[in-house]
């Protein structure tokens, strides 16, 4: 890498804060420090493969002349810009600008400052789904052009089925990797100038648009504001994203997900029921589901409640694991790692388990059944033990309030919080200590070979815990007497009344409402609704429909 420096250009230009600063004008020096391989033009003498500095000595003058700006470092910035844009086989280019004779009444050799630009390499992801697309994705490049971005590679145009809101034209979809000066907020003004340019109006998050451009990647900066994020949070499980950007930047890589954009590529789920693009038709109706030869996956560590509920609707005769992870499971459901997956959903004291309803909208998995299973807590203690001899109790925090009327009666012991009921079950076993407890269900007990020296000691004895079975496809069985589904609506009053009066008006029993925010956006929200029926009834088919047809987006969630 060489350098090339030129040292205290003098320039009379119109810079500086006050009237007269702008007015009279004064000296500055400028210098330039350009970094670049000089290798080609060291080995072969030639000013052509160099850069010839008295040209840009010349164009730095006419710029910094030409234009008035307050601060120096701005002067600085813009200066460098200007001076790389036009210069590819240059890396980078750094101005000083220093202001002999700042007006700031004590003598001083020179206030200056220096700003550096570098290229950048960004992706651009550009949409279009009204009028000539293609003529719009052109536009949209042609913007970027005009902006001084280059153009190093465009993707082929692909069409696309829409995503979100899914009842609208389907999509022509490309990404174009650029090269650019501009910083990332910079870049994201030109994207807004060329949707105007193109007449977009913001009528519905995901819904029909002239043309959308999105930043995709810059370098590989990890960036989180309000109006800007980067990369795009959405990439990763984008087919119209990822696809055309494996044709223009395959081997970039995520800088929090540490994939290549072929990676992300082969990982996206297979084309199988997308949620978004769920139509009833594809439901698929059985007596039952079945209970052998099944692998399932149940949340949490061994011993936990929703294992128990695994066992009590599975029975012991399946192959099964346990996560942690919501999203992880039902990745593992839809790649047909595993068949189901019980999860809980809700507790009638505690209320929704919002990790996994935003699971629900966000994958494309389905609930298929639930069981509901009473909280029972047990005290269970090392084989032998007596009541009596216990001074210690662990368990999780919420059980062990649960519990409060129980260990009240018991004031001489203490208790102490642990990470699940089942961790504090795996404790005492480790332990080895006749004085220690744990809360935790019967399972546990079974699991860690502990005995139960109580059981029901929860205050609450109508506490239950809904737990759902979810699998990748939409099966609806013969039992099935419930449905829930999701939606957002449009920013608008009475859209919900408008979209509820369609369960009212087809005679359907609603039985559940409850309102998320949507991640991400302020003040809105997704409407988590349940009713009654299954789909072979047409009422209910009516009422979908409508639903579907006038929600901004929609989820069938499962019919069970
Ligand atoms: P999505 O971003 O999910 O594709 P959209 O493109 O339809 O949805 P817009 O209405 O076009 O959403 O954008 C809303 C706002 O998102 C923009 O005004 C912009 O401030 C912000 N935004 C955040 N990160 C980015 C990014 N990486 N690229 C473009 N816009 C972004
Ligand atoms: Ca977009
Ligand atoms: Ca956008």
């Amino acid at each position: 890498m060489g350098k090339i420096n030129i040292n205290d250009l003098e320039i009379y230009a119109n810079h500086g804060v006050m009237e007269e600063e702008q007015r009279l004008g004064q000296k500055f020096l400028v210098s330039i420090a350009l970094e670049f391989d000089l290798e080609k033009a060291v080995a072969t003498d030639d000013i052509e493969k160099t850069v010839n500095y008295a040209a840009l000595s010349h164009q730095a003058e006419s710029f910094f002349k030409d234009n008035t700006f307050k601060l120096i470092e701005t002067a600085a910035g813009r200066l460098a810009s200007e001076l790389l844009l036009t210069r590819p086989q240059v890396k980078s280019i750094e101005v000083t600008v220093k202001k002999p004779w700042a007006p700031i009444g004590i003598p001083l050799e020179y206030v200056s400052a220096t700003e550096k630009r570098t290229w950048h390499e960004a992706v651009i992801s550009i949409g279009s789904n009204m009028g000539d697309k293609a003529a719009y994705l052109d536009l949209g490049i042609d913007t970027l052009r005009k902006h001084g971005i280059i153009i190093k590679k465009t993707s082929s145009y692909i069409t696309t089925k829409p995503y979100g809101y899914t009842d609208q034209e389907d999509f022509l979809n490309a990404c174009v990797r650029i090269k650019t000066v501009l910083d990332p907020r910079s870049l994201l003004d030109v994207c807004h100038e060329a949707e105007k340019a193109a007449g977009r109006e913001r009528l519905i998050h995901w819904g029909p648009r002239t043309l959308d451009l999105d930043i995709i990647s810059y370098d590989r900066a990890v960036i989180n504001d309000s109006d800007l994020t980067i990369p795009h949070p959405q990439m990763h499980l984008r087919d119209f994203v990822l696809r055309p950007m494996a044709e223009v930047y395959p081997d970039w890589k995520h800088p929090l997900k540490n994939m290549t954009v072929k990676e992300m590529l082969d990982r996206l789920p297979p084309e199988g029921i997308r949620k978004t693009d769920f139509s009833f038709d594809s439901l698929e109706f059985k007596d039952a589901i079945e209970k052998t030869n099944v692998k399932v996956i149940y949340f949490g560590t061994a011993g936990s409640y929703s294992q128990a509920a695994m066992f009590s609707y599975f029975g012991h005769d399946i192959e099964y694991i346990n996560m942690v992870d919501w999203d992880k499971a039902c990745d593992a459901l839809t790649s047909g790692q595993a068949d189901y997956a019980v999860f809980p959903i809700e507790n009638s004291n505690a209320g929704m388990v919002t990790q996994m309803f935003d699971a629900l909208v966000n994958k494309d998995v389905y609930i298929t059944h639930e069981i509901f299973l009473p909280v029972s807590h047990c005290l269970i203690g090392l084989p032998g033990t007596d009541i009596s001899e216990i001074d210690t109790v662990y368990s999780h925090p919420q059980a062990l309030m649960q519990c409060g009327g129980y260990l009240k009666a018991h004031e001489n012991w203490k208790c102490i919080s642990m990470e699940n009921t089942a961790v504090a079950a795996g404790f005492v076993v480790k332990e080895n200590n006749r004085h220690y407890a744990a809360i935790a269900s019967a399972i546990a007990a079974e699991q860690n070979g502990l005995a139960i020296l109580d059981s029901g000691i929860n205050d609450n004895k109508n506490n239950v815990t809904r737990f759902a079975i979810l699998s990748a496809r939409p099966i609806v069985t013969r039992t099935a007497k419930k449905i829930s589904i999701c939606i957002e609506l449009a920013h608008e009053s009475g859209s919900l009344y408008k979209l509820l009066s369609y369960i009212s008006v087809f005679g359907l029993n609603m039985t559940k409402i409850e309102s998320r925010p949507i991640p991400g956006r302020n003040f809105e929200y997704r409407f988590f609704i349940d009713f009654d029926g299954d789909m072979t009834m047409s009422d209910v088919a009516s009422a979908l429909t409508g639903i579907k047809q006038n929600a901004k987006r929609f989820w069938f969630l499962g019919n069970y």
